[in-house]
């Protein structure tokens, strides 16, 4: 039973409520940590608030090992496909299985294709952190295609993905979209040449997202000077 811990200052998160909880502020007890949501503890020198973790909040501790699609990245994803609880999502490649965790969570059901073991093995301990009962992990390339119809949504993060389009087609609704992260430009210009040869896809756009978090401390207003970098630019298709 994991806890978080929160106050003005700081937020933990506590996976193992079995033990005492050790932090720079001297620790807590188990059995305080295991107190109802909404339960105020305290050592001698500070005060936290227990709840029980939201999705958010374990989700933000995955173990991450191939580079990941950051939360900003994911949010266009949602917003511009209308993913809800009847979709269907066909995912390559898993990675840390970052994308496909969080579309599971918002979706009916999530395949991922991942050919590494090594990363199967991480998507497969982050699947069972959170919980979660509506991921397939396929130990396959999506390049040979996949086994799924009638997909809402498919998502590439892949090296190549211009190799995988016509296996989204077979497996997407008419309608349905195919999204394509890549780091480079070269990667999506040859993913959107693909996509605008082929009858059954049509290119929507193509963005890049850029977060600006700012620090507002009384007068000290000004944008936070460690943001992320450079991530990816999103492609967005549809199947006609
Ligand atoms: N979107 C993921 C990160 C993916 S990294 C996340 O958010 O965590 C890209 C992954 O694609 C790597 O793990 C790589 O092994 C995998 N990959 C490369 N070629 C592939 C293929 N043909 N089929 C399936 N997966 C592939």
């Amino acid at each position: 039973m994991a806890k978080v811990l929160m106050n003005k200052k700081d937020k933990f998160l506590i996976k193992d409520t079995s033990k005492d909880f050790h932090t720079k502020y001297g620790f807590f007890k188990k059995n305080d940590l295991r107190k109802k949501t909404g339960k105020v503890i305290s050592n001698t020198k500070k005060e936290f608030t227990v709840f029980d973790p939201y999705f958010i909040d374990l989700y933000k501790k995955i173990k991450r090992d191939a580079q990941i699609i950051p939360l900003k990245d994911i949010g266009l994803i949602a917003a511009e496909t209308g993913i809800n609880n009847n979709s269907k999502v066909v995912d390559a490649g898993s990675g840390s299985g970052a994308l496909c965790c969080f579309l599971a969570n918002i979706v009916e059901e999530v395949v991922t294709y991942e050919i590494r073991e090594d990363f199967i093995e991480i998507v497969k301990k982050n699947i069972d952190y959170l919980g979660l009962k509506n991921i397939e992990i396929k130990h396959k390339s999506i390049y040979e295609g996949v086994d799924e119809k009638n997909i809402d949504l498919v998502t590439f993060d892949l090296p190549e993905p211009w190799r995988a389009v016509d296996v989204a087609k077979k497996a997407l609704k008419v309608g349905g979209f195919l999204v394509s992260y890549s780091p480079t430009i070269p990667q999506s210009m040859d993913f959107i040449k693909k996509i605008e040869h082929n009858e059954n896809f049509v290119h929507v756009k193509t963005s890049e997202i850029i977060e600006r978090e700012w620090e507002i401390d009384d007068r000290k207003v000004r944008p936070r000077s460690q943001q992320i970098g450079h991530s990816g630019f999103i492609s967005f298709a549809r199947r006609i």
